[in-house]
């Protein structure tokens, strides 16, 4: 087996990205304008416009009619017009109708909801690797799951070395793989951006860029914040801390297999390839890079959730109290965000939806496991994560957040800074999220606040 050249790209493009013929025609001129782009990885078609259906929720929705024994005909021509539309626009002559015989033959003999919804990425695949004169390799041969549907990762790397070690350039569709015996499983939603991420690995590229509609990672959510700025460089830890915060980048298991092999990831605009997009890379390398511009890298938070607050006399001196609680909450399956706590009290954060139904339990379990002085629930709060690395040699960072939350009158009710000091994640009540976050904005990307009585 010939070793796969290092001096190649991994290219993966999401559904916008594929959308149209108009989106294949940019797709291909990003792929030509340079050689190394020489591994595509494609998503089904998404949306045209706000109200479109993806290709991939049609297909769920043939699967589910078939199930229930119902005539799915009409979705399924749509999807079949679909390709065709982007087809005949683009010049060819592919034609998924055989393909798609088959699968409502599939369908009515009861294919699973894995089959339906991977038949998406299947015929893009087949019509991208078309319309760029590129093999086509199907998923199924190359991304091994167990019977389980987990992912194999070994024998994942030597398929698709051992078939890419011939195949120079190729198109390989995103999203699913093949289980021990042939049977189609897919990732969870979003999941061609993890088959990106491992056909990255299994070639050594040199970087994988995922293709989006968005010009890169946002500071912060663009609906509370018009026009927020793009990070220029994240690392793959602050990246997932945005993500467990609530920012959608890419899908949480894509990053894994590219950090483990020090291969960066850069998010990229489709509808603008000019734009650098955002690097994603490992914390020693993004140190010794130039930094962002602002100490923090970016702000997330997610509203829902709430807090049990617990109060009792002594309680610093009483050996195991933090256990007994806690156990309570490993008993009932619930599991927590933050614990902060005083001498005498402690409060522990949960999602709402963790709690639900399972309220008055909790609070008679700790109130027995403890005898606390007094315990109860505090509903509507909000956790806001700041992010950024460059927190750790910068002094003040905490001043300005609270600063800016003081000057905008908005009551704090957490703060908890990671040992890492990768992030400050504090807790506000609901009705002031929105508020906190674009005060913070303003105050880090905004303000002309020195910054160089800060830096160490
Ligand atoms: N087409 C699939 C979805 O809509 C997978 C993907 O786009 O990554 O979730």
């Amino acid at each position: 087996m010939s070793e796969v050249q290092r001096t190649s790209k991994v290219v993966k493009f999401g559904g916008s990205s594929l959308a149209d013929a108009n989106q294949f025609k940019k797709v291909k001129a990003i792929i030509t304008a340079e050689p190394e782009r020489r591994y595509v990885v494609p998503s089904a078609p998404g949306k045209r416009f706000a109200n479109d259906i993806k290709i991939t929720d049609m297909l769920y929705t043939c699967q589910r009619l078939a199930s229930e024994g119902k005539d799915f005909s009409e979705t399924l021509g749509q999807i079949r017009s679909r390709y065709l539309e982007i087809a005949k626009d683009l010049g060819l002559s592919f034609d998924p109708t055989d393909e798609l015989d088959r699968i409502a033959f599939r369908l009515k003999e009861g294919a699973t909801k894995d089959f339906a919804a991977s038949r998406g990425e299947y015929l893009n695949g087949m019509l991208l690797a078309d319309y760029l004169g590129f093999p086509f390799v199907d998923a199924a041969d190359v991304i091994c799951f167990n019977e389980n549907g987990k992912l194999l990762m070994t024998e994942t790397m030597m398929s698709l070395r051992t078939k890419l070690a011939d195949t120079p350039c190729a198109v390989i569709p995103g999203f699913y793989g093949a289980g021990p015996n042939g049977e189609i499983i897919t990732f969870s939603r979003g999941g061609s951006d993890v088959t990106g991420s491992l056909v990255a690995r299994a070639v050594r590229a040199e970087i994988y860029e995922n293709w989006t509609d968005v010009s890169g990672v946002l500071v912060t959510d663009p609906r509370i914040v018009k026009d927020a700025a793009v990070i220029n460089t994240i690392t793959y830890e602050e990246l997932r801390e945005l993500s467990y915060m609530g920012a959608t980048v890419l899908h949480e298991d894509a990053i894994f297999p590219v950090r483990a092999a020090g291969i960066p990831i850069n998010i990229r605009n489709t509808n603008e390839p000019s734009a650098p997009g955002t690097l994603i890379v490992s914390g020693d390398s993004a140190d010794s890079d130039a930094q962002t511009g602002y100490t923090i890298t970016g702000i997330a938070g997610k509203k829902g959730f709430c807090a049990i607050n617990i109060q009792k006399a002594m309680m610093n001196a009483e050996l195991g109290f933090c256990r007994k609680v806690l156990s309570v909450l490993e008993e009932m399956g619930i599991s927590f965000e933050h614990m902060p706590s005083g001498i005498d009290t402690m409060t522990i954060i949960v999602a709402e939806e963790m709690i639900k139904g399972k309220e008055k339990t909790v609070l008679s379990r700790i109130r027995k496991a403890v005898e606390p002085d007094s315990c109860e629930l505090e509903h509507g709060i909000s956790l806001l994560a700041v992010v950024g690395r460059g927190m750790r040699r910068t002094r003040g960072t905490a001043a300005r957040i609270f600063a800016a939350l003081a000057h905008a009158r908005i009551n704090v009710k957490m703060i908890d800074q990671g040992s890492s000091e990768l992030n400050i994640i504090i807790g506000l009540l609901d009705g002031d999220f929105e508020e906190a976050v674009r005060r913070i904005y303003d105050m880090f990307v905004n303000s002309a606040w020195n910054e160089s009585i800060s830096e160490s």
